[in-house]
């Protein structure tokens, strides 16, 4: 969502093509954020995961594509100065030395935090989209939406099984509990989301 620019919303259909927008622009950042994280990754899992979370991200990119389509309008894009901040804290971790266990699991913070951003916003114009009775469009950002949520939940279980932090028992003990650092802990590091979303979690 750009911050510095005056907007006029008139209707519900202004605002849904300014979201998307602002969606369309922060899809096209990750392209492009990715490949780095994952060049900086240290663990094969983490890799991966990012990796395949990058293919998910193009194919959401041309998904945005055809809803724009949809709804008659050119795909643009506009700032999204909130993905930019999180690309630019994804960097601090990128460019960050110490322990490569310790740095993975900043990537995978920095990585959680991108995927909760997007949840938030594909839930926010699917449901402008079905309010404004484009079914259609709605039915594909829930497409988008439902994949955002298990790319969020796999990092969930991937920061559960990780071994990082296992050695490094003053942040286990300083910090259990406290979302991804809970890496070695017992309890899920994102709990309250994970018990809501499946109690087999
Ligand atoms: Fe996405
Ligand atoms: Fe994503």
């Amino acid at each position: 969502m750009g911050m510095f620019s005056s907007k006029q919303f008139d209707s519900f259909d202004t605002l849904l093509v300014d979201q998307l927008e602002d969606l369309y622009d922060a899809e096209q950042r990750l392209t492009k954020a990715l490949p780095k994280m994952a060049s900086a990754a240290h663990s094969s899992t983490l890799k991966s995961a990012i990796q395949q979370h990058l293919q998910q991200t193009e194919n959401h990119v041309t998904r945005l594509e055809r809803v724009f389509r949809i709804l008659g309008r050119s795909p643009q894009g506009t700032t999204c100065y909130a993905m930019k901040g999180l690309i630019e804290e994804g960097q601090e971790a990128i460019d960050a030395t110490g322990d490569p266990d310790v740095k993975d699991a900043a990537l995978i913070a920095a990585a959680q935090r991108v995927e909760h951003y997007e949840i938030a916003g594909y839930g926010t114009v699917r449901t402008f989209a079905e309010r404004l009775g484009r079914s259609d469009a709605a039915q594909l950002l829930q497409e988008t939406l439902n994949e955002e949520e298990s790319t969020d939940k796999k990092t969930d279980a991937d920061c559960r099984t990780e071994r990082q932090y296992q050695g490094s028992g003053e942040i286990n003990n300083r910090n259990r509990g406290h979302g991804l650092l809970s890496f070695a802990a017992p309890q899920p590091c994102n709990q309250s989301t994970a018990q809501a979303r499946s109690p087999g979690l």
